[in-house]
């Protein structure tokens, strides 16, 4: 499968590259997707709020997606893609075993969030340790949700979370005390504030039960928190890609259908926007698969035009 030319690459087989495979093995492209298989909700049981798969394990996805490319002539090579180059045919990409080459590169490699420095956090993340409140606030409507604060977003956080749960925890931990306008309308929803550094998120039986701080215990049953989320972008700036500035990070620049600033290198999915979740990165993956199509083709006609013979001049053809 991975001799000679492809159409497409894709790097990463998470939704977004699954995605635009799905649409491009359709349109009868040659496509072959590397992917290196921890995606970003590796840790998490179910994937809740996609239409039609909600509370459908993410693997599941994963793997109902692949037999889709699969029986459309797409194939999959189980490896990370640790560099890649310009060539005159487009790419050469160099997985850790395997090197082929590729009209069109498409980046779909996703994300990594990187956790608040506290005992015990890590070991629970994706079960007792959450991010979006879409993804998991029904879910534990239940519970009582501490909110660890990383940033002044965390106070925006208790108040979503409130929409979900009546008994919420605001732990400011090292920002310290709280803005008096913040304080009030923490109160008036009825959002207790817990005052002091947290040490450490103590378990039982594999579960969140509480937040230890330096001199007390509160217990709670499910954290929310915010995470430093890294692109995985190196592909990207290897091969030159411009980049742009947001809320304070660098991320690469693409325009509204995936097209990065390097000519037929393409990205999509988390990698590029931190806001997309399942959904909104299968919806990317399918309009950038069209662009991409149609990018082919109109190289596929230049071509033509390049090759095909002019007709003589009318003046030399009637000489004859
Ligand atoms: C704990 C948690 C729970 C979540 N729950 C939900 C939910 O319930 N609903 C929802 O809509 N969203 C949820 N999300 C968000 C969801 O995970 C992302 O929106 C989604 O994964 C983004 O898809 P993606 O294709 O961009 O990236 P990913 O799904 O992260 O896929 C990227 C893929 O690229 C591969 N890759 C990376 N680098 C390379 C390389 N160099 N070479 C080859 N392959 C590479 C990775 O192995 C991975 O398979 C959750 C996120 C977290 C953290």
């Amino acid at each position: 499968m991975a001799a000679g030319l492809f159409d497409v690459v894709i790097v990463g087989g998470g939704p977004a590259g699954l995605s635009a495979a799905l649409s491009l093995t359709r349109a009868r492209r040659r496509v072959l997707v590397f992917d290196a298989g921890d995606p970003r909700n590796a840790r998490a049981a179910h994937m809740h709020g996609v239409l039609g798969h909600d509370g459908l394990p993410p693997g599941d996805l994963r793997q109902r997606g692949r037999a889709e490319i699969s029986s459309y002539g797409g194939g999959f090579i189980d490896e990370p893609v640790v560099s890649a180059r310009v060539v005159p045919s487009g790419f050469e990409i160099f997985g850790s075993r395997t090197a082929v080459t590729a009209r069109q590169l498409v980046v779909a490699t996703g994300l990594r969030d990187e956790l608040p420095a506290v005992l015990g956090l890590s070991e629970q993340w994706g079960r007792g340790v959450l991010v979006c409140p879409y993804c998991d606030g029904w879910e534990r409507r239940n519970d009582t949700i501490g909110i660890l604060a990383t940033g002044p977003q965390g106070v925006d956080q208790a108040q979503q979370l409130r929409q979900w749960s009546s008994s919420i925890v605001y732990f400011p931990n090292d920002l310290g005390e709280p803005s008096t306008k913040d304080l009030c309308s923490l109160e008036l929803r009825d959002i207790r504030v817990e005052r002091g550094r947290v040490r450490a998120v103590r378990t039982r039986d594999g579960r969140v039960e509480a937040v230890e701080l330096l001199d007390r215990v509160v217990p709670v049953d499910t954290i929310f928190t915010s995470t430093t989320m890294k692109p995985r972008d190196e592909l990207l700036r290897l091969l030159g890609a411009r980049t742009r500035e947001h809320r304070g990070q660098s991320w690469i620049a693409v325009d509204a259908d995936g097209r990065t600033s390097v000519t037929r290198l393409w990205a999509v999915g988390n990698v590029i926007d931190p806001r997309s979740n399942v959904s909104v990165s299968l919806g990317a993956g399918s309009l950038l698969a069209g662009a991409v199509n149609a990018d082919l083709t109109a190289a596929d006609i230049a071509r033509c035009e390049a090759s095909a013979t002019p007709a003589p001049p009318p003046e030399t053809a009637a000489a004859r």
